[in-house]
């Protein structure tokens, strides 16, 4: 197993990694006390455990909804990650037309519906239902499919809860954004969560515990939400030139990767453009400068190890420019050019740094 952070890779399917929290085997090793709590019995544990196995299967399929419709507006998954609480399919960027967003979060708990509908049919051509039976012990239902069909239920309902972090709640912000911007829509579908939150909250307090995790989830991911919106309108028309670094070095496509360790060594630049004249014609990341001394040694010539470089003109968006630095794992850099010659560099510590800057003078 490939570890990343505290995930673990588990597999690749249609092209996107699925990730497993470390705290994911929790799950299992409680679900397992409860039901030997509750049945006493090694049958009664395995069941809790399939059970577990096959719900988290649907999370699953319930993610790849999401994953597999962005898809097809163009947006590329980065991974998607098993929690205790849930799925996460982290999406390269969220559709910025409203139509988009709702059909990717719809098709999340779509698939859910369909696998409900599923197994609706083949329950009720095989007379498989069975009545609850009130004396079997509460998780011990008589019927594993019938389990799996209100599971899937279940998680279709759920999120479609209207609050962020949920489906539901941003099918909510897409409806409000018709009607007002998009940043007052995130504010309002944020706070409709919260408030759905303490609900849970003060329910969960009368005696369902799970309640309460679940308020605890749907606060923190309303709170973030409403903080990566926050950010948005902080850069949202600002000029790139006053975020943007003016103090830098360049290399040049023939000088040697010596140069570029001679620079790093002596300052914090870890990133280089590469001009030729003034015009620029490569980026010299890190990552491939260190793999360029592995591979060619002190001698080795900037030309061979740059990539092609992602420009702006100066009078671009910030906010575009974050997400194209969120957006893969190359873009490191971004040039700004001034018709058409280097005026300065943007990367994510510097887009920080600006942010931290406006916050301290907000607030003096
Ligand atoms: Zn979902």
């Amino acid at each position: 197993m490939r570890w990343t952070g505290w995930s673990a890779k588990i597999g690749r399917f249609a092209g996107i990694d699925l990730y497993m929290h470390a705290t994911f085997p929790l799950l299992f090793i409680w679900v397992g006390f409860i039901y030997w709590m509750q049945t006493g019995t090694v049958e009664g544990v395995l069941f809790g455990m399939t059970f577990i196995a096959v719900l988290f299967l649907c999370v699953i399929l319930h993610e790849y909804g999401h994953a597999l419709t962005a898809r097809r507006y163009g947006i590329g998954t980065r991974y998607i990650t098993l929690l205790p609480i849930g799925g996460l399919a982290a999406l390269e960027r969220m559709p910025k037309d409203p139509r988009q967003e709702i059909v990717v979060a719809l098709m999340g708990p779509a698939v859910n519906v369909a696998i409900a509908f599923g197994l609706l049919v083949v329950l009720t051509l095989s007379g498989g239902w069975s009545p609850p039976d009130m004396d079997a012990p509460m998780l011990m239902p008589a019927n594993f499919l019938q389990s799996v069909f209100v599971a899937n239920i279940f998680l279709a309902v759920f999120n479609m809860i209207p609050a962020f972090p949920m489906d539901g709640g941003r099918v909510l912000r897409a409806v409000l954004s018709f009607r007002m911007g998009r940043l007052r829509a995130t504010q309002l579908a944020a706070r409709i969560g919260q408030t759905v939150a303490i609900f849970f909250g003060l329910v969960g307090l009368l005696g369902n515990p799970l309640l309460i995790l679940i308020a605890v989830f749907i606060w923190i991911g309303a709170a973030s939400e409403a903080g990566a919106s926050e950010v948005e309108t902080q850069l949202h028309r600002k000029p790139v030139a006053r975020a943007m670094i003016t103090e830098f070095h360049t290399l040049a496509p023939w000088e040697p990767l010596s140069r570029a360790v001679d620079l790093t060594l002596a300052g914090t630049q870890k990133d280089f453009p590469v001009l030729d004249g003034r015009r620029v014609v490569g980026v010299a990341n890190q990552t491939a400068i260190l793999r360029g001394l592995r591979d060619h040694g002190l001698h080795g010539r900037i030309s061979e190890i740059m990539s092609a470089a992602t420009t702006a003109e100066t009078d671009a968006d910030l906010f575009e420019l974050l997400e194209a630095l969120q957006q893969g794992e190359d873009v490191r850099l971004i040039c700004i050019l001034r018709r058409g010659e280097l005026v300065g560099l943007i990367d994510m510590e510097n887009i920080s740094e600006f942010l931290r800057i406006e916050a301290a003078l907000r607030d003096h």
